[in-house]
C-alpha cells in the first residue's frame, strides 16, 4: 500500500506514518527528514536549503523531486511506502504521480489530516523530537519520559526543538501550506483518492480513524 499524508504542519503526519511503520512495515519517506539530514551533512545542497527551511519557505520542487526518486530507486519498503510533507505543490504531485506510473506502482490513498489554526500553533510551539530517532514528543499530548529515555528506541536522548518550530517561521510555513499544498486536497478529491480524517483528538484515536479509512 503506497500513501500520502496530507496536511498542515503540526498536523501529525510525522507521529501517525511512524505508527505506520511500526503497525504496516511501510517506509516513511519525508522530505522534512531528509532535507533536515543534509544540512547537517554540510553538503552543498544542505547549505543551499538551510536558509529556505529556517524561513518556513518551500524548497525548490526540482530538489524534493530528486530526493524522493532516489529513495524510490533505492526501494525496500516491504509493505509500501508512507509519503509524509510530499507532495506539497502541485508539480510535486504531478511528478510523484508520473515515478509512480514509471516504477509499476499504485496510490492507495491520500489521508488528509484536518486541524485548525489555533491547534497548529499550539502544538507546534510544545513540540521536541529525540536526536536518536525522531520520535516526536509534544509537551501536553505525550510529554519527553521523566526519567530522560525515549519510549520508542530506550536511549537517553537529547529531545530537540526544530529550528524552525518558532511562531516567526510557522507563520510562513502556514502561508505556503494554504497557497501552495492545500490545492492538493481538491486535486486528489477530483481523482477520487481523498480520505479525510480529525487530526486533532489524541494520537490513538487519530490512529485508528486512519486504519479505518485505510481498511
Ligand atoms: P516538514 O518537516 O515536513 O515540516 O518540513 C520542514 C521544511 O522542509 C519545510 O518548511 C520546507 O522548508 C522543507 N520541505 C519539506 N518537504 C518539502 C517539500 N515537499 N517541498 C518543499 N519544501 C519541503
Amino acid at each position: 500500500m503506497n500513501i500520502i499524508l496530507l496536511g498542515p504542519p503540526g498536523a501529525g503526519k510525522g507521529t501517525q506514518a511512524r505508527i505506520l511503520t511500526d503497525e504496516r512495515q511501510m517506509m516513511q519517506l519525508s522530505t522534512g527528514d531528509m532535507l533536515r539530514e543534509a544540512r547537517t551533512s554540510g553538503t552543498e545542497m544542505g547549505k543551499i536549503v538551510a536558509d529556505v527551511m529556517d524561513r518556513g519557505d518551500l524548497v525548490t520542487d526540482e530538489i524534493v523531486i530528486g530526493l524522493i526518486r532516489e529513495k524510490l530507486e533505492t526501494g525496500g519498503a516491504e509493505g509500501g511506502y508512507i509519503f509524509d510533507g510530499f507532495p506539497r505543490t502541485l508539480a510535486q504531485a504531478d511528478a510523484l504521480g508520473a515515478l509512480l506510473v514509471e516504477m509499476d506502482y499504485k496510490l492507495d490513498a491520500v489521508v488528509e489530516m484536518q486541524v485548525d489554526d489555533e491547534a497548529l500553533v499550539a502544538r507546534i510551539v510544545a513540540r521536541s523530537t529525540c536526536s536518536n530517532c525522531g520520535e516526536v514528543y509534544n509537551d501536553q499530548m505525550k510529554p519527553i519520559p521523566a526519567d530522560g529515555k525515549c519510549t520508542n528506541c530506550g536511549e537517553a536522548s537529547e529531545f530537540k526543538r526544530r529550528a524552525d518550530d518558532n511562531e516567526e517561521s510557522l507563520k510562513t510555513r502556514l502561508m505556503a501550506y494554504y497557497k501552495q499544498t492545500s490545492p492538493l486536497i481538491g486535486y486528489y478529491y477530483a481523482k477520487g483518492d481523498l480520505r479525510s480524517v480529525d487530526g486533532l483528538g489524541e494520537i490513538d484515536a487519530v490512529a485508528e480513524e486512519i486504519r479505518g479509512v485505510l481498511g
